[in-house]
Formats: C-alpha cells, structure tokens, sequence
C-alpha cells in the first residue's frame, strides 16, 4: 500500500502508515480485546490514528471532527452535510494522548484540563489546504475535542448560486445597494452564513471601493480587499483589529462573526460612521437578532439607525436526483408543514429511496433555506421603543418578511427536499 503524502510537513511526522480504524473499533471487537492490544502496545500510536482520522474526514469532505469521551471510550463522529456520522470508538485509554496531539498542534496549554481552549492549525490533505478550527471543553470523562475544517482557497460562490429564493435574494441584493449600516448574516453554525457573507462582498465589489475584512481565520481569499486575520496568539482581537481599520476610511467592512459584545459594539459604531458593515452572528431566527444585539449592549438608538437588514438562513439537503420519487407524507407531517404552504396550490411530495450515487441516504448537497428581513422605518421606530419580537415580527410580515418554514415548504412543495428533511432541521 503507497504510504500517504505527510499531512502536516511543519508539525507532522515525515510519513505514517495508514491505520485500519475498523481493527481497533472497540464496537466491533471486545473491550478487553484492545485493550489488550493497548496494553501489549500493538495499537497503532495515537499520532497515525489522528493522521487516519483526519485523512477520512478530509476524503469525504467533513465538515467537523468530533472526539468524544463518553463510557470507557472515545468515540470519534464526523459530520457531513449536518448529520454526524459515528467513525470508530477508540478504547478510553488513548484519549489522554489524542487531546494532547491536537492541543500540540494548535499550540494550545498541555496541561489545561479543566477550562475551554480554543486553537488552530493547518495542514494538507489530498492535495488541498486546510484551516482547522479546534475547541476543547471539560466534560465528566476529560475533554470533548470539536474541529472544523475550513477549506482555504475555496471558490467564492455567487448569490444566485447558493439556493435563495427569489424573493429572498431581491431582499438581500436591495440591501446591498445601501451604502451605509449594519447587514448581518446569521443562522446557527455550520448554516453557510460565511460562504452567503462572502459572496455578498464579492456582489458588490468595484474598483473604486475600499474593502476590508477582519476574519478568524481568513477562509476565502478576495483579490481586491485587505484581509486581516487575527493572531492565533489573541494578541489582538476583533475589536482592536475593527478600530485600526476605521481609521484607514474603508467603505465596507467584513467582519469575521460577531461573538461579543466589545465586537458587537464596534461593529455598530462603524455602521453609525458611514460604513456598510457586513457579519455573522450565531442566531435562531431573524427577528431574535436584534434583542441578542441590544442585550450585548449596543444601545437602542445606535441599532435603529444602523441596521439595514438580517438574513437568517440554515441548509437542508437535497433530495438524490439519482433516486428521486414521489412520496406520500404521514398525516402528520403534513400537518407540519401544511401551515406553511400556500392553501390550495398544486404540491409534490418527492423523496430519495435511496441508491450507489448518495450513499443510500436518498439525498445528495445541500440548498439554503432562509428569511430576509430589510428594516424599515417603522422597524426603526419600534427598535428605538424597545418593541417585542412580536410588534417586531408582526411589523415585519406587514412589509412582505416570509418566515423561514414558508420557503422550506415551497421547496418541499417543489420536491426540492423531502417533508422528513423539513421536520428534521425545522422541527
Ligand atoms: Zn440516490
């Protein structure tokens, strides 16, 4: 078997033969058993199993690693399209030496144990280069690991490409026509909020403008900005990073996510100053984003006469064209999503049985789903009097806002995804 190239040439070892996971898998062989093999040091060294992990997620294409301690072993999941797929349980007495692999690599304190730590680190893996994103945090049986993998030089989409409706991305090409405020996209993680951030900037980019970003780490690469990545060693935040850009008189701003309240705040106050400020946030809907955003501290007036617009979108797979047929929905599944759907329309129910090209999953990529919301004056005013999420939602239909559940409906109705994949991700 040709050994793999060294995935990680300035932190990894030269070469490691590739390591049969499903030898080791706790699931499949006794307990005792590898342990054993652990104990007689047959098992392959912790270093060449993350190795072999990492090769498999990068293969298919995860977008996160999980390591998890959980009863006398650790099991590793990768997800992939939103769903979290179990890879292999290792036994419980290589968890010590795997954290401490990963928090070498994102030169992360050895011996912190008991607080979260996040990290980072890069590396190469079938040909491409990778951002990977690490958090630890405490749990009952040692440290749960989490890692996103990033792709760098990935190709930025264009809006129209990433499944907005029609409606949806009127909205969001009007907000972008504004010069000026706050646009936010949010959504909860893993919802391609950053790819929808990214491709917005490159919708409105001229020569003429002045574009800067500050981002953490940098995930796509824009020609015609300046591009700024914060330390891995927190030396400065976003924030710092935010007050140095605004002294260079940039017109737009990309700002990585807003995590904070100091980010969140600055954020604002380069809005108020004349810039088109663009981000992500962690969300559950639209409208909650502004409550979120006065409860980080940003005073009402500010937000009412920055924000210009929130996008709130998830992702929801497609249904396998390969394997596509019509369905009936259970009763009640229908009464799910029924509310949504326009009364009386023609709809066709589809779903994947499942076949060699998705894997027997019956879906295949993922669209976005999501709901556009573009400020109004009124909204302003309700902003300032510190309005509930009702007034503010009921206001918001008045001028045309679909919740999120109305364009997943219509593109189950299209038999673009199935009713199960709505209930799923929507509930
Ligand atoms: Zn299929």
């Amino acid at each position: 078997m040709p050994l793999p190239p060294p995935i990680n040439p300035q932190q990894g070892p030269p070469t490691l033969p590739r390591v049969p996971l499903e030898q080791i898998d706790v699931q499949n062989l006794s307990k005792e058993k590898i342990r054993e093999l652990y104990r007689s040091g047959k098992l392959p060294t912790s270093e060449s199993i993350v190795e072999e992990v990492f090769q498999r997620a990068t293969k298919i294409g995860s977008t996160d690693i999980h390591f998890e301690p959980i009863e006398g072993e650790l099991r590793i999941r990768l997800g992939h399209e939103g769903i979290l797929k179990r890879l292999v349980s290792l036994p419980a007495d290589v968890t010590e030496s795997v954290m401490s692999i990963l928090k070498t690599r994102a030169t992360l304190n050895q011996f912190e144990k008991k607080k979260p730590q996040e990290g980072r680190f890069s590396g190469t893996y079938q040909g491409e280069s990778y951002d990977f994103r690490l958090s630890l945090i405490p749990v009952l049986s040692g440290e749960r690991a989490e890692i996103r993998l990033l792709r760098k030089d990935k190709n930025i989409a264009r809006l129209e490409e990433l499944g907005f409706s029609r409606s949806a991305l009127e909205r969001i090409q009007g907000l972008l026509r504004s010069p000026k405020g706050l646009i936010l996209f949010t959504g909860p993680g893993g919802s391609g909020k950053t790819t929808s951030v990214f491709a917005a900037v490159n919708a409105i980019e001229t020569p003429e403008k002045c574009i800067i970003t500050v981002e953490d780490p940098v995930e796509y690469r824009l020609p015609y900005a300046s591009q700024v990545q914060l330390p891995s060693d927190r030396s400065f935040n976003f924030a710092d990073a935010l007050r140095a850009i605004l002294r260079q008189n940039p017109n737009v701003i990309l700002i990585g996510e807003i995590r904070d309240a100091e980010t969140g705040v600055v954020a604002a106050e380069a809005a108020l100053t004349g810039n088109l400020v663009l981000s992500t946030m962690l969300s559950t809907d639209a409208i909650g984003v502004i409550p979120r955003l006065a409860n980080l501290g940003i005073q009402p007036f500010w937000l009412a006469s920055t924000m210009a617009g929130v996008v709130y979108q998830q992702l929801i797979r497609k249904i396998c064209p390969e394997c596509k047929q019509e369905a009936k929905p259970k009763d009640e599944e229908l009464a799910i999503i029924m509310p949504s759907l326009q009364p009386g329309g023609e709809h066709f129910f589809c779903e994947g049985k499942g076949c060699q090209t998705c894997g027997g999953t019956g879906y295949q990529g993922r669209t976005v789903i999501s709901e556009v919301i573009s400020i109004s004056m009124q909204f302003r005013d309700l902003i300032l009097q510190n309005a509930s999420t009702i007034e503010m939602r009921t206001e918001a239909t008045n001028c045309g806002f679909q919740s999120i559940r109305v364009d997943a409906a219509e593109k189950v109705a299209m038999g673009l995804t199935s009713v199960s994949e709505f209930v799923r991700v929507l509930g």
